[in-house]
């Protein structure tokens, strides 16, 4: 690359060719499609069978805990949110 290249701050996409296009508008996509569902289990963390709500991981199809302790561990966090929040 050259000194002029780099003043003139050449955008790289466009010497990209059109499959290449494809696959960087399937990765941002992808990525907007993760961060969504991010942000929307953000929102409901909360009761969603398959998936532990305190740690995240998968657990029995239509459990919400793994076990126990993360039921205790979660439902304590949950009691410390809600005080949290009740003193705003
Ligand atoms: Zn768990």
């Amino acid at each position: 690359m050259t000194r002029a290249d780099l003043a003139e701050g050449h955008d790289t996409t466009e010497r990209l060719s059109p499959d290449d296009m494809a696959t960087l508008r399937e990765q941002q996509n992808l990525k907007a499609a993760l961060l969504r569902q991010r942000q929307l289990a953000a929102r409901h963390p909360r009761d969603v069978p398959g998936i532990c709500s305190n740690c995240a991981e998968r657990c029995l199809p239509l459990a919400v805990y793994c076990d126990e302790d993360c039921r205790e561990d979660h439902q304590h966090r949950l009691g410390v949110l809600a005080k949290q929040q009740a003193r705003r």
